[in-house]
């Protein structure tokens, strides 16, 4: 490569940019060369391990209980041995560039190393040395698949020290999760750590807990954990009734015409009510205003169910599978298991689509990603996308992430971006070179922005009589057979985002001799650390590859956040565009994609500070009265009134564990209904842009009052119920009460069209802008 050509590859680009934050001192990036000296060591002893007999070097292994790895010698021994374990009983000898990742890691830095560099089995070392030292580990693995995977893989090296090992997926009933998590190591995606934490605070006594106290996480595909999947609230929910007005305002909706009845703004985001639109809804509703105050709730209802039919599009944000409404999750790509959306827009669809609506869901505890990965004392990760999430990783985790170079030089080709005027030109030009490459043997690999678009390109394909196969939300079951045989002579497969994430595509020698993997993406992501992501699939381990998108200005990244108000000077017969300044208008959109999506994650985190906080109060309490039996006395004492011989007799031991059963029972009733109160406000709380208050304050405002009313609802109704109690009474049926019979768990999805604060933010942002979207002018 020449000099001007490296300067315009895009890798080297990357290069450059981690040069300049360590310069700079970036906030967020760790030099881990200072560990340089730690991994010779490390090389040293293992070598000087190899002579070793089997017994000698288990001995070792099972010693290093007593190791302590903020002592370096002590850490050198741990991994040294770790790594000659590895190469006798997994077969694979760890590269420099793996244990210079495993020692960072060991020093809580988070790392980030390229696609198929052996990130797994860095895992493995990571894994092994805490658990080693006494800490009980969790390896947060990026789907079932891979936790079930990797578990497997590992197991004899964590045997060689005396280690267990299991994985959690779904599928298991709660006698063998129990078992699994007592095991040193354990294998799950968060979403199952998340699930099985929520249930357990459901559960009157300590014993039957599944999830022991979190400790260390080691979090593969970290960005992809802690950015993408982050502020998603994992739910756990006991069924409810069904919203009476959904059907009827679903026909009403239905009958209304974009431009006539209602508006959709510019950015496809948001829509509202025209004139036409509000007396239609007057009329059919039989009410004489539908802004005044009593209506409130069916004007959300109505709003909501006017996003179902005009912003959330099937094939786009959902598939109808088996009869339901299944998401999509936007950053992979994929069928989001297990999500969907806030109650009121998950029914208004279904309703679109008429399908039964699933049970509406009364919400009984939620917690977000985040907390979850933030209830751990240890956190470490690696990503092949981790540097570009470093200062937010820093900013919400307080982790710094360095980098790791490749085992052998990368020889992949980044080419430019391709540019053209309409998404059918940039079809027609990467179909053709889709065509030229499988022709010649070269396997490619197509990512697209969503299914419809890798199922429109894969027909585009077939009729130049190139078959495919296609991964995306609807086969994702095949997803790790797919994908692990991309890299086939003369394979295509075009695929949704990031599907495949964690499997290794191998080269086969006649694929490599035809010029290695040929990514290309059709269009650009939300994130610039997506594309990279994508881009990474090619030129694994040294191997050659190539990646490059096919661009045009009607992508959504460019339409849905920027209008460009100006020609290009040059464009070819094809209809590529030549002209410079497009380039950059489209890296500008990108950025300013990526600008919301920040601005989005930050305000959803705004919206949850305090629930977290008023979780965490409730837990202590929750926590307080289960293992205390002088805090269930104060906690007694504090409602009845003084001199009242009731909570002492209450606290005598027969008695004490049905007191402090009903105790609990009326805290999470109180705390159910707290969130069902929190939802409900998160829905309508745009409508009070009207009246000029900031959200998110009066959200605040809100949650902060009704939380201290929970509390003495929570105490009074446990006054009430022990004082009608009967002596013989001995559990909560015999007081009349019961706990949700069925619970279920979900994760709520993103309203693709933003959040309420989010949507608040752009209306003021109009406002302010003349209702003028914005333009990009050259002088
Ligand atoms: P990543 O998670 O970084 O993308 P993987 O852990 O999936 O990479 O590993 C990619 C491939 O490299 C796997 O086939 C793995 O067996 C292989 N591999 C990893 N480390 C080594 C090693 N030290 N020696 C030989 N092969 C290795
Ligand atoms: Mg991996």
């Amino acid at each position: 490569m020449g000099r001007l050509e490296q300067l315009r590859d895009p890798s080297s680009w990357r290069r450059a940019f981690v040069l300049v934050r360590r310069f700079r001192q970036e906030p967020g990036t760790a030099n881990l060369r200072r560990f340089d000296p730690l991994v010779e060591a490390v090389l040293r002893e293992r070598a000087a391990l190899h002579g070793l007999g089997d017994e000698a070097l288990l001995e070792r292994a099972r010693s290093a209980a007593t190791a302590d790895l903020a002592d370096d010698g002590d850490l050198v021994g741990l991994v040294a041995v770790a790594s000659e374990v590895a190469r006798r009983r997994l077969g694979l000898e760890p590269f420099g560039v793996q244990l210079s990742a495993a020692v960072s890691m060991l020093r809580e830095r988070v790392v980030d190393m390229a696609t198929g560099e052996g990130k797994t089995l860095v895992g493995f070392l990571v894994a092994a040395g805490l658990a080693a030292t006494g800490r009980r580990v969790h390896v947060l693995s990026a789907n079932d698949y891979l936790a079930g995977r990797d578990a497997h893989a590992g197991a004899p090296l964590f045997a060689a020290f005396g280690l267990s090992c299991a994985a959690v997926v779904d599928g298991m009933d709660h006698a063998a999760r129990h078992a699994a998590y007592r095991s040193d190591v354990v294998y799950a995606t968060v979403h199952q750590v998340g699930f099985d934490l929520l249930r357990d605070r459901q559960r009157p006594a300590a014993a039957q807990r599944l999830v022991p106290e979190l400790d260390a996480a080691v979090i593969d595909e970290i960005d992809a954990v802690l950015l993408d999947d982050a502020m998603v609230p994992l739910v756990l929910a006991g069924d409810a009734e069904p919203r009476p007005e959904g059907a009827s305002l679903a026909g009403a909706v239905a009958a209304m015409t974009a431009g006539v009845e209602y508006e959709v703004d510019g950015e496809r985001r948001n829509v509202s009510l025209l004139e036409a639109g509000i007396r239609a809804l007057e009329e059919h509703f039989g009410v004489d205003d539908l802004y005044a105050e009593d209506h409130v709730g069916l004007l959300t209802a109505a709003h909501v169910a006017l996003h179902a039919q005009a912003l959330v599009h099937r094939d786009v944000h959902y598939i109808v599978a088996d009869g339901q409404v299944r998401l999509i999750n936007d950053a992979r790509g994929r069928v989001a298991d297990r999500q969907r959306w806030p109650d009121g827009l998950h029914a208004a669809i279904e309703r679109k689509e008429g399908i039964a609506v699933t049970a509406q869901a009364e919400v009984l505890d939620q917690m977000l990603v985040e907390t979850v990965a933030r209830g751990y004392r240890v956190v470490t990760g690696m990503s092949g996308t981790a540097l570009e999430a470093s200062e937010r990783l820093a900013e919400d985790l307080h982790l710094r992430t360095g980098t790791i170079p490749t085992n052998r030089p990368g020889i992949r080709v980044d080419e430019r971006d391709r540019l053209y005027l309409t998404a059918e030109r940039r079809d027609a030009a990467a179909a053709g070179r889709v065509q030229a490459a499988h022709g010649a043997g070269q396997p490619v690999l197509i990512g697209t922005a969503s299914v419809a678009d890798s199922e429109r390109f894969a027909e585009l394909l077939a009729a130049r009589g190139v078959a495919t196969v296609v991964l995306n939300a609807k086969n994702d079951a095949a997803e790790a057979a797919i994908i692990a045989r991309a890299g086939e002579h003369g394979a295509v497969t075009v695929s949704t985002q990031m599907a495949g994430r964690g499997v290794d595509i191998r080269l086969a020698p006649r694929a490599a001799a035809a010029g290695g993997l040929l990514v290309l993406g059709l269009g650009r992501y939300d994130s610039a650390r997506l594309d990279h992501q994508l881009r990474g699939r090619a030129g694994r381990q040294g191997d050659p590859g190539r990646s490059v998108f096919y661009t045009s200005l009607d992508d959504d990244v460019v339409t849905e956040h920027l209008i460009i108000g100006l020609d290009p000077r040059s464009v070819d017969p094809d209809g590529r565009i030549n002209d410079k300044r497009f380039r950059q208008v489209y890296e500008h959109a990108q950025r300013v994609a990526e600008g919301k999506l920040l601005q989005l994650h930050r305000t959803t985190r705004r919206y949850h500070t305090a629930t977290d906080q008023h979780r965490r109060l409730l837990l202590t309490t929750r926590e307080a009265l289960l293992a205390d039996p002088a805090a269930l006395e104060d906690y007694l004492t504090r409602i009845w009134p003084a001199g009242s011989d009731e909570p002492r007799r209450w606290t005598r031991p027969a008695r004490r564990s049905l007191a402090v059963e009903v105790a609990l029972y009326h805290l999470d009733r109180a705390w159910a209904r707290h969130l069902n109160l929190l939802a409900e406000l998160r829905e309508g709380i745009h409508l009070r842009v009207l009246g000029r208050q900031d959200p998110l304050e009066e959200f605040n405002l809100i949650a902060t009052d009704d939380f201290r009313t929970l509390a003495h609802e929570a105490a009074a109704a446990t006054r009430d119920t022990l004082a009608a109690a009967s002596e013989d009474a001995t559990t909560l049926a015999d007081l009349g009460l019961r706990r949700p019979s069925s619970t279920w768990t979900y994760m709520v999805a993103d309203n693709p069209f933003g959040s309420e604060a989010d949507r608040f933010f752009e209306f003021i942002g109009r406002a302010l802008r003349g209702d003028r979207p914005p333009a990009i002018s050259y002088t």
